[in-house]
């Protein structure tokens, strides 16, 4: 592997006068603040305002007023902010990847991955929300006597918890869509990574949004998380399954719905056939793409017996020349992990699976010397069923290579599991898109790792099984943040029939009406 040099210091590109200019916008009057730490040296780089349930009641009272005005706003100037978003976040994709890159150490490649999906999103939702929101037309139970409108009212105002891993989109590319259906947002950001949330929400400000639609909460998990369930009219959690659960539990209570984004243990089968150069390419930005911490990157590998030994030596030979290291350059193929705490869940991940039996073909270790969270691409065999990183979630830059016999077993293999989030398979496409529609999960990607469903943001992403609860992106993706409502007008006659007709001689003609209409095709 190819190591860059690690930075001497933490030359921040992001001062702190700016720092402090973002941390303005936290809803907080707790006087308390925790110290962010960046993963490109470990050491502290501002005190970040903190949160308390009063301070999210008071998000809560201000977003409720706001929305009342907010959603009698017209579709039109809605579409202009959004577009106005893409338009910034390209401007300033800078900053934003300065910014994403300080709290989460990230390459800059997987930054721009999140400037881009951001703009995706604010592109397809500006010219997409007058189909997805006008009202729409369904038939009237008798043609010409009732028609029907249906209307897609917001929900109020949605909380949003986001994680830290895609700390600029995941807080935002949920929120866009409940923006546009007419809601407002109540939102807290993973504690690791506030002020790539806050440039964000800065930039909604500046699109054309009011100032008040999207309030900002940091604190503790269970604590502020928990007052946003409590307050929401629908909530928006992207996390682990374990916090999904409770977040649903809370939801269940109040009787609000909820999406939930989760975890996954994704499979990548190659196909007898594939191209085993471009598909061992494809899997290197699969599994280390922000060092394997993506819900949807690939952290298991099935391969054909025959050709088992080939891919390895094609893998193995294209990650021992990624370039490794953190900074603000565009150099390094893989940055950092996020925090100590992801460090020791994925060393201990993999300790544990080599004490069981597994082989180290590349990595396996910390890399202090390039930062202090740094932990090699690394790539297992041999890993036996008792092993945790077997079928739990390691979250971190780790695969493991397992040969198949026949394609059977490989989607015997790719469905066992609680998990259902993403899949990924190479090969002939046929052969391909018939394996796809065997596969147990909500997105699969064919001659691609995960990119494919993730950028294509028409599509909706998203969990089966324990990976989750509803969609992001697409009409459900805007869909989730409303509630229909059907207006029917009835015109000439009552459904009950005129009152001057006898009872059943009205049930006789319905009763021949539905005859005819049964013949017509169209009714
Ligand atoms: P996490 O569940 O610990 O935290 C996620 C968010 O929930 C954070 O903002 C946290 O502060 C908050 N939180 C924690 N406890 C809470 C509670 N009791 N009530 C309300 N909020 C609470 O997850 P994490 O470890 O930070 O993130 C990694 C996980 O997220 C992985 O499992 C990953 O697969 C998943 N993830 C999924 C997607 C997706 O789209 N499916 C995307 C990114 C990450």
């Amino acid at each position: 592997m190819t190591t860059l040099d690690a930075p001497e210091g933490l030359a921040s590109p992001v001062g702190a006068a700016r720092i402090a200019e973002l941390t303005r916008l936290v809803r907080s009057t707790t006087g308390t603040s925790r110290t962010a730490r960046s993963p490109i040296t470990g050491e502290g780089f501002a005190e970040i305002p903190q949160s308390d349930p009063d301070d999210v009641e008071e998000a809560f009272r201000i977003a409720r007023r706001t929305q009342t005005s907010w959603a009698q706003t017209s579709l039109r100037e809605r579409k202009r902010a959004l577009l106005r978003l893409h338009d910034l976040l390209l401007e300033r994709q800078d900053e934003l990847m300065d910014i994403v890159q300080l709290e989460t150490g990230k390459s800059r490649f997987d930054a721009f991955g999140e400037v881009l999906h951001l703009a995706l999103t604010a592109r397809y939702y500006g010219r997409r929300l007058h189909r997805q929101l006008r009202p729409s037309h369904p038939s009237g139970v008798f043609p010409g006597l009732t028609s029907i409108e249906l209307r897609r009212v917001p929900k109020g105002v949605v909380g949003i918890i986001s994680p830290w891993n895609y700390p600029l989109t995941v807080a935002l590319c949920d929120g866009l869509p409940a923006l546009a259906a007419g809601n407002t947002v109540v939102h807290k950001p993973d504690a690791q990574t506030p002020l790539s949330a806050l440039a964000a929400v800065e930039l909604l400000r500046e699109a054309g949004f009011p100032a008040d639609a999207w309030q900002v909460v940091l604190g503790d998990g269970p604590v502020v998380g928990g007052a946003i369930v409590q307050r929401a009219d629908y909530i928006c959690f992207t996390g682990s399954t374990a916090t999904g659960r409770l977040v649903a539990q809370g939801a269940a209570e109040r009787l609000v719905g909820c999406s939930l984004e989760l975890g996954g243990k994704n499979a990548m089968i190659v196909l007898p056939g594939a191209d085993l150069g471009k598909a061992a390419a494809g899997a290197l930005a699969a599994c280390f793409s922000t060092a394997g911490q993506l819900c949807v990157s690939v952290e298991r590998l099935y391969v054909p017996a025959e050709a088992y030994d080939a891919f390895s030596d094609e893998l193995l030979a294209r990650v021992r020349t990624m370039s490794l290291g953190v900074g603000f350059d565009w150099d390094p193929d893989m940055g950092s992990l996020v925090s100590q705490q992801q460090l020791d869940a994925v060393s201990r991940h993999v300790d544990d699976a080599v004490a069981h039996g597994a082989t180290v073909l590349a990595g396996g270790v910390p890399r202090p010397d390039l930062g202090p969270w740094f932990y090699e691409p690394t790539v297992l065999e041999d890993v036996p069923p008792t092993a945790q990183l077997y079928a739990g979630e390691t979250f971190g830059p780790v695969v493991s290579l397992y040969p198949y016999r026949d394609v059977d077993e490989a989607v015997e293999l790719a469905n066992a599991g609680e998990y259902g989030l993403n899949a990924s398979v190479w090969g002939p496409v046929r052969e391909a898109k018939a394996v796809a529609a065997r596969i147990k999960a909500g997105t699969v990607n064919i001659n691609e790792g995960y990119a494919g469903t993730f950028a294509s943001v028409d599509a909706p992403m998203g969990g089966m099984r324990q990976s989750g609860l509803g969609r992001r992106q697409g009409d459900e993706g805007i869909w989730r943040y409303t509630e229909s409502q059907s207006v029917a007008v009835q015109r000439l006659l009552p459904i009950t029939g005129p009152a001057s007709m006898a009872r059943e001689r009205y049930a006789g003609l319905v009763t021949t009406s539905l005859k005819i209409l049964r013949r017509t095709p169209r009714a």
